[in-house]
């Protein structure tokens, strides 16, 4: 599908004395930081120079991951960052549909003078040079896996890149449960292990390594803090900034948590809303065929998948709960609409 494309890109690449920026979104999840983790090593390997940066920090529990903790922070390292930008040829946006998704970066990457190649599964993707975007797959890393295979072979993926490949394709499906119905998905990850795919050592390192602070977070929020709405099959986890700091609260320690309410069979759509310094952040999940990023487009700043949407409003954390409450109704109506 992509062959015509992969094939410029191939040719884009092979010119000598590249210089390459790998840019993730804000707030890098599992598909993100593994996508920037594999491409990198790869690019690596052929000779390539690269640079990884991001606009605020990969999390702790994806440091694993080779090449991350050698990304450099824009939070930190203004400068290199800066730098880098303007003597990069080609820039990889990596999981994310906008410019508008890389946070303080944003305003340097508008002015990149170069090449711009968009790896990604959202919808309403910005137009870029070279642009490979797919919201019909698991997960960017599914899609990259692709890319690397068309340009360089798959030869080249050892068990370093594999791992970071499907720890994307994990993370962003729920350890395969939602948004993974393609054969294709599981071609891709056949072919993994027989690259070298350590799959057991991904696990550990994604969902085995809980802290005593962490599963006190969940249990708190699940016990004292979720509540679901009297008329519509929602439930709304709030969670306040000094419940975070009682609990130490790591980034990556919140992961998973907005899934939970929708193992109750009648509940349809869970919202986590999370109060952070200067916003508060919401997390939607739904069942079956219910699109919360609707929802999150029209009144939260925010956008993303089907079932996995985001968004941010700059109100006190009450607000935003009871914004999330006022307008499930216009939600459900719009679900009505479209039947
Ligand atoms: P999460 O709940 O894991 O933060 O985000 C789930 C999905 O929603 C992400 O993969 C991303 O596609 C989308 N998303 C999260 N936050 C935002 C946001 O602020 N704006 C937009 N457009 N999408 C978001
Ligand atoms: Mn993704």
């Amino acid at each position: 599908m992509y062959e015509e494309i992969i094939e410029k890109i191939k040719e884009r690449l092979a010119v000598k004395n590249l210089n390459v920026v790998i840019i993730p979104h804000i707030s890098p999840d599992g598909d993100a930081a593994g996508s920037c983790s594999a491409l990198w090593q790869v690019l690596d390997k052929v000779g390539i120079n690269a640079q990884l940066m991001t606009c605020d920090y990969i999390p702790d529990y994806l440091k694993w991951l080779k090449r991350i903790p050698d990304a450099i922070s824009f939070q930190n390292r203004q400068k290199e960052c800066k730098q880098w930008l303007r003597k990069a040829d080609v820039l990889f946006m990596l999981d994310h549909n906008t410019i508008a998704r890389e946070g303080d970066l944003e305003p340097f990457v508008r002015e990149f003078k170069g090449e711009t190649i968009m790896i990604d599964h959202h919808p309403d993707p910005d137009e870029v040079t070279y642009r490979i975007s797919d919201t019909s797959v698991s997960s960017t890393c599914e899609l990259l896996y692709n890319v690397i295979s068309g340009i360089w072979g798959k030869e080249i993926i050892d068990t370093d890149i594999a791992n970071a490949i499907y720890a994307g394709i994990s993370t962003d499906t729920g350890g395969l449960s939602h948004n993974s119905s393609h054969p294709e998905t599981y071609r891709v990850i056949a072919d993994l292990l027989a690259l070298g795919l350590d799959k057991d050592y991904v696990h550990e390192q994604l969902y085995q390594r809980n802290t005593l602070s962490r599963l006190r977070l969940t249990g708190n929020c699940l016990l004292n803090k979720l509540t679901i709405d009297e008329h519509f099959p929602v439930a709304v986890i709030p969670i306040t900034l000094q419940e975070l700091d009682v609990y130490n609260y790591k980034d990556g320690d919140l992961e998973g948590l907005v899934n939970i309410p929708l193992s109750i069979e009648e509940i349809l759509v869970s919202v986590q809303i999370t109060e952070r310094k200067d916003k508060v952040k919401l997390s939607f999940r739904s069942k079956g065929n219910i699109p919360v990023n609707l929802w999150a487009k029209e009144y939260f700043n925010g956008g993303g998948h089907l079932n996995a949407a985001g968004g941010q409003m700059p109100l006190p954390l009450n607000d935003v709960v009871q914004k999330v409450r006022e307008t499930s109704e216009w939600f459900f109506k719009q679900l009505k609409i479209e039947n």
